[in-house]
Formats: structure tokens, C-alpha cells, sequence
């Protein structure tokens, strides 16, 4: 068995129901699992880790991305664009996604989501070229798994093209039963329900201006049938609500209502134009939010009624979005500027930095049905990051652990990353990766593409 001990930690954030900050304390790590918190823990056997000058957190959970994105960051041509101009310009990118594009952009967002840390990613997979082969999720779990990443797999789909009234070109587009048959091929290979999990599937169609309403129907029975999560972009910007308002005759959330498509076991991306009494059917329903501050400003979306959302018992999570709106795959970044955005937004009705940690820990943790990540306690699994806050910069700014994240923020990278047990950054290394050989590799997949695409 391998033991682990964080010894003598000057403060661990648990995140648990109770809200404990337990300071000068030990952790002690069995195999993939906390074994026991609590002072002057027994050292036998275990490699030990000084936690003195250190703050030790939950893992971080991220509730959206977008994997394939992290090779359309900072591009000029669209840099003042908004959600819809934005996208069609990138679709012309994504027709030449392939697998070992998509591996690549992996192991670059992946990786920087890890040296922020990040545990456990969700990725929302839209862009299945008629050209490529269809195993491109695949690779993304190859990358998680070599990064020793917890990964959750959106298999998306876009079904309604240019040709129906769709955004997405027809290079992009798959008929209903191509998208649930690779769903179901999925769920076959890699959906793992035990506690401990590391690779889960969910059903994921895109979003309502690339989706027909047969798909979204279809995919609730998919995924009830097989005891999956269901997960879309929804509410996300003013034209998408006249969308659904001149092509389905009703608002987002009734549509995706009439669909089915609402639940305890659905979470929507963005969620920011709810009326008042839809946030509270949200709340009724228990149907999550997935919150991406930095990308709703970024593409001038909006602001999530956030506030609302937690006063009512709407179950709201954390995520970057895709890198190409953010432009990063940084959830500690993320908790910062969710913390300044609705301190600005709605004043003293604002979460403090201590609960937007919690969204991007327990609250994601919810969205993706898991009980078992989310919170440093006793019998759950070892997911954790550690920071050094004995630094320079740090002197007078750490009287608040809890709340340390978000009103002052942790800008470098963390000192150590642990999933299921496993250290997986440390001393400033991804642990058992080549950086410099999957950089050059993937420095080139950008260019073949983008050569492509100028050319
Ligand atoms: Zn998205």
C-alpha cells in the first residue's frame, strides 16, 4: 500500500459540510484515499511532505471545456467578436480537428489545468469532421490518463447545419443516430460509475443553434437508460435566445424542457439570460450550472445571476470554457475573477472568495454527480493541491485561507497537484511527461493546420 503524510500544514481548507479550516494539521494518504486528518498523525511507512508554509486545498473541478481550443487562443481575426461571429470563424478551424489534434491540445490544456490545481476535468466534444476518424475522444482519455487527470467526456454533436438553419458548416454536421451510436460506444468502453471513478461519459448535444430537437430528445433516453449525465450549452447570449425564440417559437430553457432535457442529472454551460422564475425552476428541478466568467466577458455574454442562483439552491459549479474563450485552462485564475466579477456585479449579495472556492470544488463536484471528490475528508479520494504561501508576496495576505484564492489570488503555478493519490505535479514538472517533446509535437499540429487554413 502506498502511504503518504502532508505534515504539519499551516492551514487545510477541507471544503466540507461543516466548513472546517483546520491549521497545523496532518494529512494522511492511503493508496487513492485520505485515510485520516488530524494532528501528529502516525509517520510510518509513509514518504513524507512538508506542509509547513503550505495551504493544501480540494482538487479543483472543472464543469466545461472545450480540449480542442487550446490550439485557437488569441487568434487576430477575431479578437473583438462575439459569441456567433466568434464561432463561425472557428468552425472553419475545427473541420480539421483529428485525432491526434485533439490529443495534442489535450495534453496543453490538460497540463496547464494540472499546474493550477486542477484534478478532475469535464470536456464537452463538439467537432467530429466527416473527414477524421471518429475515435478523437478517445485520445482525450489517452491524455488524461497519462497526465493522471480524472476525466469526465461530454460526447457532443452538432445535427443542425448551415443547410437547416444551423451555425455550424456540413463538414461538422452527424445525423442523430451517428452522434447516439458513438455515445453509446463510449459509454461502452469508458464510462466507469464506482466510486474513485477516472474516466466517466456524459451526453452532451451542443447547443440549441447547431442541434436539432430530435437529438436532444434522443439523448435524455440514451442517457436515462444508461444512468449517464446530460449536459448543453444553454442561456449563453441574447442571440441565442432569439434563435430559439424564431426557430422553436420558445425561450432556451422551455425548449430544453419540452425536450426532457432537465434535471437532477443535467447541468446547462453559462446559463446567464434565466429570468428570476426560471433560476427558481432551475432551483426546483435541481438542474446545475456550470459558471465561466472569464469566457461570458470575454465574448461580452453577460453575467450569471450567480447570487441568485445559490440564494435559491440552484447546484452551480466552476469551468474555464473552452481555452479559446478564456484564453487559458487556469480554474485558479477563474476563481479570482468569478470572485471580482460578482463583487462588482451585486455588491455585498456577492459570494466570497471562500464560496467561489466552493463552486469550484464541492459545487463542480455536484454538477458531475460525484460524492466521492470535492472536499478533503476522511474516506474521500486523495485530490488535492498544495501552495507555498511562505513567500514575499504572501506577508500580510494569508489571514484568510479560505478565502485567499479568491480576493487575493494565487498567480504561479502550484507547488504540488495530487489525484487519486497520485502526485502528478511537483517541483515544477508534470510527473513522467516529456514537455519539451510533446511541445515540438504539438507546436507542429498547430502549424499543419493553421498552414491549411492560410494557405
Ligand atoms: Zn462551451
Amino acid at each position: 500500500m502506498q502511504k503518504i503524510l502532508i505534515q504539519n500544514a499551516d492551514a487545510i481548507i477541507t471544503c466540507d459540510k461543516n466548513d472546517r479550516l483546520l491549521k497545523g494539521c496532518d494529512i494522511r494518504i492511503e493508496d487513492n484515499r485520505i485515510a485520516a486528518i488530524g494532528q501528529n498523525l502516525p509517520a510510518e511507512g509513509a514518504e513524507i511532505i512538508d506542509g509547513r508554509g503550505r495551504f493544501v486545498y480540494p482538487g479543483l473541478v472543472n464543469t466545461h471545456h472545450h480540449l480542442l481550443q487550446a490550439f485557437s487562443r488569441n487568434i487576430p481575426a477575431i479578437q473583438s467578436s462575439e459569441l456567433f461571429d466568434w464561432l463561425l470563424y472557428l468552425y472553419n478551424v475545427w473541420c480539421n480537428v483529428n485525432p491526434d489534434y485533439i490529443y495534442y491540445s489535450s495534453m496543453v490544456a490538460m497540463g496547464e489545468f494540472v499546474k493550477f490545481g486542477g484534478t478532475t476535468m469535464f470536456d464537452h466534444h463538439f467537432a467530429f469532421p466527416r473527414s477524421s476518424k471518429k475515435e478523437i475522444i478517445d485520445r482525450e482519455f489517452d491524455a488524461a490518463a497519462e497526465l493522471g487527470v480524472r476525466f469526465h467526456a461530454g460526447r457532443s454533436s452538432f445535427t443542425r447545419g448551415k443547410s437547416k438553419g444551423g451555425l455550424p458548416p456540413e463538414e461538422l454536421i452527424e445525423t442523430t443516430e451517428e452522434t447516439l451510436v458513438d455515445s453509446e460506444r463510449l459509454i461502452d468502453k469508458y464510462h466507469d460509475p464506482r466510486e474513485f471513478s477516472m474516466r466517466q461519459v456524459a451526453v452532451a448535444p451542443c447547443s440549441p443553434f447547431s442541434v436539432d430537437t430530435d437529438v436532444m430528445v434522443e439523448s435524455v433516453k440514451l442517457a436515462r437508460r444508461r444512468g449517464v449525465r446530460l449536459h448543453t450549452h444553454l442561456a449563453e447570449t441574447m442571440d441565442e435566445e432569439r434563435y430559439c425564440l424564431e426557430v422553436y417559437g420558445r425561450r432556451p430553457l422551455d425548449w430544453a424542457e419540452d425536450c426532457g432535457f432537465i434535471g437532477s442529472d443535467v447541468w446547462y454551460a453559462h446559463g446567464i439570460h434565466f429570468t428570476d422564475e426560471e433560476v427558481a425552476r432551475l432551483a426546483k428541478t435541481k438542474t446545475g450550472v456550470s459558471h465561466n466568467p472569464v469566457s461570458n466577458m470575454k465574448l461580452s455574454s453577460g453575467v450569471c445571476k450567480v447570487p441568485l442562483m445559490l440564494e435559491l439552491g440552484v447546484p452551480v459549479g466552476l469551468a474555464v470554457d473552452g481555452c479559446g474563450s478564456n484564453d487559458a485552462s487556469n480554474l485558479l485564475n477563474e476563481i479570482r475573477i468569478a470572485y471580482l466579477l460578482h463583487r462588482l456585479n451585486s455588491g455585498n449579495k456577492a459570494p466570497t472568495g471562500y464560496g467561489i472556492l466552493k463552486l469550484a470544488t464541492c459545487g463542480s463536484a455536484e454538477l458531475l454527480g460525484r460524492s466521492d471528490i470535492g472536499s478533503l475528508e476522511v474516506g474521500k479520494a486523495a485530490d488535492l493541491f498544495m501552495i507555498n504561501v511562505d513567500l514575499l508576496d504572501c506577508v500580510g495576505a494569508v489571514m484568510d485561507p479560505m478565502s485567499f484564492l479568491g480576493t487575493v489570488g494565487y498567480t504561479r503555478p502550484v507547488e504540488l497537484t495530487m489525484v487519486n493519490g497520485k502526485v502528478v505535479w511537483k517541483d515544477g514538472r508534470l510527473q513522467g511527461i516529456d514537455e519539451d517533446k510533446i511541445k515540438v509535437a504539438a507546436r507542429a499540429e498547430v502549424k499543419k493546420v493553421y498552414d491549411k487554413i492560410e494557405g
